[in-house]
């Protein structure tokens, strides 16, 4: 497995290195995994994140320090009640990291990120786990280390809050490297709300740094879309 360490570790999709000398460069921050899931019957509509993403890059990322909202998670009123659940085949390790990771979004007090069960009610926010696999041959050095983002049901009756049905997934394909906490951290800020970060103190930096610690910006962010 030598020839993994000479690949440069990418968080998202298609980032080259391009990103550390020329952010403006950067061309594709990558997709986000929009899988239906079960839309509860009172909600008419959904918000894709796909197309936007990599539109808005060139003009959200350069503009200030402060870790950027996801654009469709913009003007939403989100509870910070999140429930989450693993798809199947999630193997220990990633359920670890995973679990690592909902410890840390625990720890901020802003969110809260509680485990699925029978009684949970049907207008929640849920997150779902999982891991697939997505061998990268490109040659282009980079390798895809995860997919993570919101998936939007806004409210259109009288209810207070907007419903979030986001997913966060590790490319299984390389374990060594996307089963880590900074990895995992990253992915479940996509779905909470969080966009990609030219900061390297965030841990929304498209590529990862290892990273498990939030930076103020980061928590600041996590604050406006939670308050
Ligand atoms: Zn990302």
């Amino acid at each position: 497995m030598k020839w993994i360490n000479r690949l440069v570790a990418v968080v998202v999709v298609l980032l080259t290195l391009n990103i550390f000398i020329q952010p403006d460069s950067v061309k594709s921050i990558g997709k986000r995994i929009n899988n239906a899931v079960d839309l509860p019957a009172m909600l008419k509509t959904e918000i894709d994140k796909t197309a936007t993403h990599v539109k808005n890059a060139g003009t959200t990322q350069t503009n200030s320090g402060g870790t950027p909202i996801e654009s469709i998670v913009q003007g939403r009123k989100l509870s910070n009640k999140y429930y989450y659940h693993f798809a199947s085949g999630v193997p220990e390790q990633a359920k670890k990291v995973f679990l690592q990771a909902v410890d840390k979004y625990n720890e901020t007090g802003i969110v809260k990120l509680m485990p699925l069960s029978g009684q949970t009610k049907s207008q929640s926010n849920e997150i779902t786990f999982y891991v697939y696999h997505k061998r990268v041959e490109t040659g282009s050095g980079a390798v895809e280390l995860g997919l993570g983002g919101p998936k939007i049901y806004p409210w259109v009756g009288s209810h207070n809050y907007d419903l979030n049905r986001g997913k966060a997934g590790l490319n299984a394909e390389y374990p060594q490297s996307s089963m880590q906490l900074s990895v995992t951290m990253h992915e479940i800020g996509h779905v909470l709300g969080l966009d990609h970060s030219m900061k390297r103190s965030s841990i929304m930096f498209p590529v990862d740094q290892g990273r498990t610690s939030f930076s103020k910006e980061d928590l600041a962010t996590l604050r406006k879309i939670y308050q």
